[in-house]
């Protein structure tokens, strides 16, 4: 594949839509198979993996099946009246060859769901799982180039030296979802080639708690999203803040919640994931003597089991509260009103996500005017990712750039402006052109 290539072969809304009916069809008859992978990458339960990674892309390309031909139409936009007569209208291009660079916590979804927005504005794709997640990442080499058109879908597996690689080479977009650290080096290499990217990328998502809300429902919630892949979510909680009478009440629902979730004996439990690798594992870890284990606290390195688990009394100055989590741990972070909670968070960087349970308007109208985050969830954390009219992405460090839904197909195409202006009757001579007189300075 090179630069500028498949404007011709992909163009067509057939094969855009024959890639992506392919692509559905692969994901639902080896479903079965994707699931193992997932498996035996993250310990994934098949219901999870169908629900956050197989059919949620299966979802995505019903969608895209659904709008494709009123995504490609060209929009007509208005031309002031001293132009006239003309004709204005955007037209959606493909942008040519995009490379999609994925992460390993949902190691499915995040490879495949750019690459669908990607056929569906008509580019080639160059696809590089993650080698962090290698049977997903194997499974995806040996099926997607073959299912789909391998002139203009291919895939590369590989890590650091691999991408290193791929991205000295000339791309027309770069759609990098992972770590900030990466990020900075994948937009120093896009950088040579003028190459746009968009950076999907983690951080710190609070939630926040203040004791308004229904607590039992609130802790089941934040239970789901912050367990759910073993706490493998870039959208995940990292942290509840609130009113430190009010966390000593949560924290018990909060047992119970897991519990409810994923019963007393969570080790056994084959609805509950596992840490990706040992790394993750040992830095997970570490975490656990930051403050006291209120709820949880177990793991087991021979199988990377760590058990939902809940911390108080962090101790100042402790990575857990700077670093983005990534896996199993809640840490409750006392604040003792609205203003020190969202001083708190501003203090930080731009999460990715900010989650607000609180039956009070004026908290919630004070987080949606006072806080920046990619995204404001009122009520539940992690479901916004799966509203299509949403835009999914961060601001700041958490990213730049969003797609899901329209804006897949927006983020990988140009929007070319066309202007068309017939020569008779010259309009222009007597209103733009020399010579100029008094007169003209107003036409326009
Ligand atoms: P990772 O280690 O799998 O890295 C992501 C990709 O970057 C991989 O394909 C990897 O091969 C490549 N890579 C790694 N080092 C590289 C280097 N030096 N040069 C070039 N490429 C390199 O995944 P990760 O970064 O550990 O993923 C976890 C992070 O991703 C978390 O911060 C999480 O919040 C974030 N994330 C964000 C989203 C989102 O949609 N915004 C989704 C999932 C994860």
């Amino acid at each position: 594949m090179r630069y500028g290539f498949g404007l011709d072969i992909t163009r067509p809304a057939a094969w855009r839509r024959e890639q992506l009916t392919r692509l559905r069809a692969l994901l639902v008859d080896r479903s079965a198979d994707f699931e193992r992978a997932l498996e035996s990458d993250l310990g994934k339960a098949p219901t999870e993996s169908q629900l956050t990674e197989i059919g949620f892309v299966v979802t995505e390309i019903d969608h895209a099946l659904a709008h494709l031909e009123s995504w490609m139409r060209p929009k007509r936009v208005g031309v002031p009246l001293a132009l006239q007569p003309a004709s204005a209208r955007i037209v959606a291009e493909p942008l040519g060859v995009v490379l999609v660079i994925a992460p390993w916590n949902y190691p499915l979804m995040l490879a495949l769901s750019p690459v669908v927005g990607a056929l569906a504005a008509g580019n080639a794709v160059v696809i590089k799982p993650s080698e962090l997640a290698p049977a997903t990442s194997a499974l995806i080499a040996r099926l997607v180039p073959d299912a789909l058109d391998s002139r203009a879908v291919s895939v590369v597996q590989g890590g650091v030296p691999e991408t290193t690689e791929l991205l000295a080479q000339r791309f027309d977009h770069i759609f990098y979802t992972g770590n900030g650290r990466v990020g900075r080096i994948v937009s120093r290499a896009a950088a040579e080639h003028l190459t746009p990217v968009t950076l999907e990328l983690g951080g710190k998502s609070p939630a926040y708690v203040d004791g308004t809300a229904p607590l039992a429902e609130v802790a089941k919630r934040i239970a789901w999203g912050k367990f759910l892949n073993a706490g493998q979510t870039c959208v995940a909680p990292d942290y509840v803040i609130g009113p430190s009478a009010v966390l000593r009440r949560l924290a018990p629902l909060l047992a119970d919640a897991v519990h409810e979730l994923y019963g007393s004996a969570v080790a056994q439990n084959p609805d509950y994931g596992r840490i990706v690798n040992d790394a993750q594992f040992d830095r997970l870890v570490g975490y656990l003597s930051a403050g006291e284990v209120l709820v949880g606290g177990t793991h087991d390195r021979s199988t990377r089991f760590i058990e939902p688990t809940v911390l108080a009394d962090i101790e100042p100055g402790s990575p857990i509260l700077n670093e983005e989590i990534f896996g199993p741990i809640l840490p409750l972070i006392p604040a003792e009103n609205l203003d020190e909670a969202i001083r708190l968070v501003r203090s930080g960087d731009k999460p990715l996500a900010a989650y607000v349970f609180s039956d009070d308007p004026a908290a919630r109208r004070a987080w949606e005017e006072r806080t920046s985050s990619g995204a404001l969830g009122f009520g539940a954390p992690v479901l916004h990712l799966s509203v299509p009219g949403l835009p999914f992405g961060g601001v700041g460090e958490s990213g730049s750039g969003a797609y899901h839904g329209e804006r897949s197909f927006t983020v990988f195409s140009h929007q070319k402006a066309v202007l068309t202006k017939p020569l008779a009757p010259d309009t222009l001579g007597p209103t733009i052109m020399p010579p100029y007189t008094q007169a003209k300075e107003t036409l326009v």
